[in-house]
């Protein structure tokens, strides 16, 4: 090792987990492998009721068997995958299941919103209002939308200043993969969406806690409900189309 590269970890490695103590060329493989993977159900390459087979994705991802393996576990370890016999499938939200995320991601946003106006910095406020403004060019796109959106949301729970929210965040984001749609893609949702991050970004550089809480709980309700409107319209589509 030398020139200031962390032991063992390749640049391409996308954990970016560059412990010394750590450092060992196993768990940074499968640390690689697992976030690859992750990424792909997240941007829905692997949508859920996919297969994961551990050879294919070796092969994919130019990572030997091992790590693959030790990936799948942790992933249906963290209710990420499901087994359906011997086969490892990416796990589906039941209606009960999007409930039960939602009442969380609710509450944790909306405290992430109440610290971030009492705590946020200057420029961590400039930075949110640039991401609105910036975010206006890719209205039209929900996957870039759905991106931006994550990193917006992500910008208010690094500004709480609070590493125990931002982790349990991470989770709650992390099985927010598991919905099949963004929901805005909704006819109109990136539009008003946007409008309720301006809104929440004014509450939160104002200072203004219990207004930027509200806005924020107000917002994660709004996509909620856009979410399960999205999934009465699937349903009745697929009655209207019947048995095939
Ligand atoms: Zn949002």
């Amino acid at each position: 090792m030398g020139g200031g590269q962390p032991p063992f970890c390749r640049s391409s490695c996308p954990a970016r987990l560059h412990s010394g103590a750590l450092g060992a060329k196993s768990f940074c493989d499968m640390k690689d492998a697992y976030s690859l993977i992750l990424a792909a159900i997240d941007d829905g390459t692997y949508r859920p009721g996919d297969r994961l087979v551990e050879s294919e994705l070796a092969e994919r991802f130019g990572v030997s068997r091992t790590p693959v393996r030790e990936a799948l576990q942790r992933l249906e370890t963290q209710s990420m995958l499901t087994r359906d016999g011997r086969s490892l499938i990416v796990a589906t939200l039941d209606h009960n299941q999007l409930a039960e995320l939602y009442t969380v991601r609710t509450e944790l946003e909306a405290l992430a919103a109440k610290l971030a106006a009492r705590h946020a910095t200057r420029e961590e406020v400039l930075v949110l209002g640039r991401m609105v403004d910036d975010d206006h060019a890719i209205v039209d796109d929900p996957q870039a939308l759905s991106r931006a959106n994550r990193r917006f949301h992500h910008q208010i729970h690094l500004a709480s200043h609070n590493r125990y929210l931002v982790q349990q965040l991470d989770i709650v984001h992390r099985t927010m993969a598991l919905m099949a749609r963004t929901s805005l893609a909704a006819e109109g949702r990136g539009h008003r969406s946007l409008a309720e991050h301006r809104e929440i970004v004014e509450a939160i550089a104002s200072g203004d806690a219990a207004a930027a809480e509200s806005a924020l709980r107000n917002h994660i309700s709004t996509a909620y409900q856009t979410r399960l409107l999205e999934s009465a319209r699937v349903w009745a589509s697929t009655i209207e189309q019947g048995p095939r």
